[in-house]
């Protein structure tokens, strides 16, 4: 049996209202990629958790209309939030890559900041279209909550944004040595991993005088993407999010 398919839906006021409206891309999306028809299971989420069973009834030109017939907790979003932050990459692709395997990886948020080696740039449109990648993502991995995604172009501001995080992680390709075992986490943790760049040695300096630990990730030089990827693996397992 295939598993229903999944979409967000705004304005969803169940019980006191069975009848949604799906409209807009989502709408254009379930009509014209997966071909959705009347009679057909779906499952309707609200962004903020929660899931609602629901069957189409009618498929209009621009919008269907969903009976929905119960509602539920999603329990696939993770207990402990991990907090991804990357230098954004030049190549779109990449950031797009990261931002897909990090959100399938029970990421919470994940944030793009531009520092001293980096030199790509993000826009509105960028910016909306890793939003897309993450709620696309977030459906086909069956979660109901969408990442965050934000972008700082200020580096400072990325990482004071991150106080409050019992864990304070910065992956750092010239550490040597990681400053805290990934093994023995335990709470909140965020994050940081550099662009194709690198971080210069006043960024680490600041990021450990705001209480990041320095990460290392074994003695070869990962690509940006590989790093975020292995580090977000590295943290859901020692969380126990990868049971
Ligand atoms: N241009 C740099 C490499 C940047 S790699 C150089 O030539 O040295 C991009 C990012 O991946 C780094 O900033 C770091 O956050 C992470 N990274 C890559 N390899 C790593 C390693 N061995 N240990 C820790 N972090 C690493």
């Amino acid at each position: 049996m295939s598993t229903p398919r999944r979409f967000f839906a705004e304005k969803l006021n169940y019980p006191e209202e069975r009848e949604v409206v799906l409209d807009g891309e989502e709408f254009i999306h379930a009509k014209t990629v997966l071909r959705v028809d009347v009679s057909d299971e779906i499952v309707l989420l609200d962004g903020a958790g929660k899931e609602y069973s629901a069957v189409v009834q009618k498929v209009e030109k621009s919008r269907l209309i969903a009976h929905v017939t119960g509602d539920s907790l999603c329990d696939k979003e993770p207990k402990t939030t991990i907090y991804l932050m990357c230098g954004f990459l030049k190549n779109a692709d990449k950031n797009e890559l990261i931002v897909q395997k990090a959100t399938e990886l029970g990421v919470g948020g994940i944030a793009f900041f531009s520092s001293e080696f980096s030199s790509a740039y993000m826009n509105e449109n960028k910016l909306e279209r890793l939003k897309k990648v993450a709620r696309e993502a977030t459906k086909q991995c069956l979660r109901a909550c969408a990442p965050k995604i934000e972008y700082f172009p200020d580096f400072a501001a990325a990482l004071k944004s991150a106080e409050g995080f019992e864990n304070k992680l910065f992956a750092c390709e010239f550490a040597g040595k990681s400053e805290i075992s990934l093994s023995k986490l335990c709470g909140a943790t965020v994050l940081v991993v550099g662009s194709e760049g690198g971080f210069s040695e006043k960024e680490y300096m600041y990021a450990k005088s705001l209480g990041f630990k320095g990460i290392s990730l074994g003695k070869r030089i990962l690509r940006a993407e590989t790093a975020a990827v292995a580090l977000c693996t590295l943290t859901a397992y020692a969380l126990g999010e990868l049971e």
